[in-house]
């Protein structure tokens, strides 16, 4: 691919995380401007808690033209937002901020990006029934992603019961309920379900999550784990269970496309962003 030049009226765009040299959201979103031929660059920013609120700020006053926010700043970037998208109000983290004149606005692209990976692999979430594991930040923009979506059923599990009763409180909405980790054992429950979805970080840990009983008809329940690059104990149990299985780098790459259609206000171009995923994955 070719890397166009940088001069003096490139727009820049960049991540903040901290750590955030593992992310591969430069890898996507340059290969995207470059499609498009858009004199703009993505940077990657590693910033502490206690940099966040001068760092954006800083980076408004010198012009950067949009961020990502990765792990552990979503919802402090959120509070240091002028305005909020609602999606990003509901879940109460940004992970897209855009420029406006006074400072950034916060959009949260993260559940949509999920929605749009699920459609891709012909998953309708409208009327599904779904449960979803965790009620962390990722866990809170799916739950909110979901409930817009309208589908029929949410069963919200999570390690610490109370986070699941609060998530399921803000959705605000009949179809929703909170559970214990033991659902995921429950042959019963998962008979009922279309998809199960893992929004814990529990994925590498062993045993840290109840393995799902085999299943009843194979390939009717689709297992997605949020987390990519390498196989999650989780989606080696679920495939193992009978699930279809889908990790979380459809997520990634859909969030940045629109993330990129926020920033942009231009159809992100997908095919080269996911080639652009593929080849930083495989480099990995
Ligand atoms: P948070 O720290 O906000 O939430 C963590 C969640 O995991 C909580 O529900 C927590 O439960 C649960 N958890 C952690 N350890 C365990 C354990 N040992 N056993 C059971 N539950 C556990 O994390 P995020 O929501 O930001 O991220 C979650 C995952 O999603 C990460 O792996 C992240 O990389 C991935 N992700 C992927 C994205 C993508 O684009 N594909 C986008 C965003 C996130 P409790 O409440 O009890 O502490």
């Amino acid at each position: 691919m070719m890397q166009r030049p940088v001069s003096g009226r490139t727009r820049v765009y960049g991540i903040l995380g901290d750590p955030v040299a593992h992310s591969l959201s430069p890898a996507m979103q340059n290969a995207a401007f470059a499609a498009l031929g858009i004199d703009a660059i993505y940077v990657p920013f590693p910033v502490r808690a206690e940099g966040l609120a001068a760092t954006i700020a800083g980076l408004h006053a010198a012009g950067v033209a949009g961020l990502n926010v990765t792990v552990p700043h979503k919802e402090a970037a959120a509070a240091l937002c002028t305005r909020l998208a609602p999606r990003a109000r509901a879940c109460g983290a940004a992970n897209t901020l855009v420029r406006t004149p006074g400072g950034f606005a916060g959009d949260n692209t993260d559940g949509d990006g999920l929605l749009a990976a699920l459609r891709a692999q012909r998953f309708a979430p409208r009327s599904a029934r779904v449960l979803l594991v965790g009620a962390g930040g990722s866990a809170r923009s799916v739950a909110h992603a979901f409930a817009r979506a309208g589908v029929e059923e949410l069963v919200v599990a999570n390690r610490t019961p109370a986070r699941a009763a609060a998530l399921v409180r803000s959705l605000g909405r009949r179809g929703a309920r909170a559970a214990g980790l033991d659902v995921l054992a429950d042959a019963a429950t998962l008979a009922a379900l279309d998809l199960v979805v893992n929004c814990t970080s529990a994925s590498l840990a062993d045993g840290a999550l109840p393995a799902l009983p085999r299943i009843g008809r194979p390939g009717r329940l689709l297992a997605c784990d949020l987390m990519y690059g390498k196989p999650s104990r989780f989606l080696t149990q679920a495939r193992a269970a009978g699930c279809r299985v889908m990790d979380g780098r459809g997520m990634l790459l859909h969030q940045g496309a629109l993330a990129f259609t926020l920033w942009t206000r231009r159809p992100a171009p997908v095919a080269a962003m996911r080639r652009a995923l593929g080849r930083a994955l495989a480099a990995r």
